[in-house]
């Protein structure tokens, strides 16, 4: 008789809800993790974030033999896992923590269901964000579509119970079942270790983040959204030290639940519009023109060192990130969904509900969005935050050759923006 806990994004042992959970219950604690084939399949070999979580894997299973226990790691459709277990092992019952992208709410009904009919518990938990859901709703019970008031009410709501408590899951470790799974390596599971890896997180400019933020080749922002998307790092523990710390920070933590909200309640944002009314919009959809976005030959410095950045590393600052996705949307009229299956393919710390919200807030197709009159000038952008070229130098080794010619002219791009959107905007 035994209870399963199955790690999904939540990849570490300290205060992990469901894992704390899991660990009270009567049973000794299989803890689990699946690489699901829906996923990885369609991800090259040396993806480097295949890797990173074969990684933190690998941490957990250290720790896990202090207590004389370790992970068990499968791979295959999540499904067929699931039925192999249960017959393999009595399980009384199973823990995993919520995940609200729609591929996961489909998976985790399917599995539970499969439980059910086994005669098996199975219990969720909120754990990677500090209010889920419905929690944050307007005064009527919909959802907040506006940035500001979603936040002040998250804060009302955070200072009722501030610090939100935090889970000791690390000291009940000795309640998991005492077997040694076979550790699989990376290549075991069809992949292999890319040059491509995650940076640590780094908290020590938090304290100057308005200073700091804009300004790429500063770089020194937290480099947490990975750590955030893998749950390597405890989101309850990094707010209760934000909340006193920066407030211009804590209120980009609520950028990011903000965004979870609005793929929670409006799933349809992963691939259409957010405001309908700009269905009609004609996009150009130049292959040829995404191809120079692609590969950082726009002639614009700042767009293509964000892109170089990105391609070689799995990282673009923010700044950049906006400037780049408002020069496809805007400059090229290449619609939203082909920059952000784009950046869904590269960011390390890809994120479906951040990359669509913020995407469609560059293109000005979101909710809360840029208007669509608002025409990034790239050189602009670059003077006010890259005024001495530090940061395109770095991306762009051919830079002090004189650069090239940007392939569209700013001015013409922007009228032509400005008019296309005009025209296809559905009144
Ligand atoms: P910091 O500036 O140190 O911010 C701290 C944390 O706040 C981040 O780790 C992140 O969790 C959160 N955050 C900050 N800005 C935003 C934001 N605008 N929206 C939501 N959360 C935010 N972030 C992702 O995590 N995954 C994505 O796939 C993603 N795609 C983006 C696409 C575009 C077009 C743009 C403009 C932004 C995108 N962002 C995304 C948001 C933001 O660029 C990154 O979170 C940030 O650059 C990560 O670096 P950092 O952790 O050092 O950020």
């Amino acid at each position: 008789e035994v209870s399963f806990f199955w790690f999904r994004r939540d990849l570490r042992l300290e205060d992990n809800v469901g894992l704390f959970h899991s660990l009270q219950s009567k049973y000794p604690v299989i803890p689990l993790f699946i690489f699901d084939d829906a996923i990885v399949e369609s991800l090259p070999e040396t993806d480097p974030r295949v890797g990173f979580i074969h990684e933190n894997l690998s941490k957990i299973n250290e720790k896990l033999k202090e207590s004389q226990s370790s992970i068990l790691i499968k791979k295959g459709k999540t499904l067929n896992v699931w039925q192999a277990l249960l017959e393999e092992y009595d399980i009384k019952e199973v823990f995993f923590n919520k995940d609200y992208e729609p591929y996961a709410i489909k998976r985790d009904v399917l599995i539970s269901e499969l439980l059910e009919k086994n005669s098996v518990l199975s219990s969720s938990f909120k754990d990677q964000v500090i209010f889920e859901e419905k929690e944050i709703t307007k005064a009527d019970g919909l959802p907040y579509t506006v940035y500001t008031p979603f936040k002040n009410k998250w804060l009302e709501k955070y200072k009722t119970m501030a610090p939100v408590a935090e889970y000791d899951s690390l000291s009940l470790l000795q309640n998991c079942f005492k077997r040694k799974f076979h550790f699989p390596t990376l290549e075991d599971i069809g992949f292999k270790e890319s040059k491509i890896k995650v940076r640590d997180h780094n908290l020590k400019f938090v304290s100057n983040y308005q200073d700091i933020r804009d300004f790429p080749a500063l770089d020194k922002t937290s480099y947490l959204s990975a750590h955030l998307r893998f749950g390597t790092v405890s989101i309850r523990k990094l707010v209760n030290w934000a909340f006193h710390k920066n407030d211009v920070f804590l209120s980009e933590l609520i950028w990011r639940e903000f965004f979870m909200q609005i793929l929670f309640s409006f799933p349809k944002v992963v691939t259409q519009n957010f405001k309908a009314a700009y269905d009609g919009i004609q996009w150009r959809n130049n292959e040829e023109e995404f191809k120079r976005w692609c590969n950082g030959t726009t002639g614009y410095p700042m767009v293509d060192a964000g892109m170089r950045q990105l391609n070689e590393t799995g990282y673009m600052h923010n700044r950049v990130r906006m400037v780049v996705a408002s020069f496809l949307c805007k400059h090229l009229l290449i619609q939203w969904q082909w920059g952000e299956a784009y950046f869904a393919e590269k960011l390390l710390d890809y994120e479906m509900s951040a990359n669509v919200g913020n995407w469609q807030w560059a293109a000005g197709t979101g909710c809360d969005a840029a208007p669509y009159f608002r025409v990034f000038n790239p050189e602009i952008q670059q003077k006010k935050f890259d005024e001495k070229g530090v940061y395109v130098r770095k991306w762009i080794k051919e830079f002090e050759l004189g650069y090239g010619k940007p392939m569209v002219e700013h001015a013409m791009a922007r009228d032509r923006a400005i008019v296309t959107y005009k025209a296809g905007i559905i009144k």
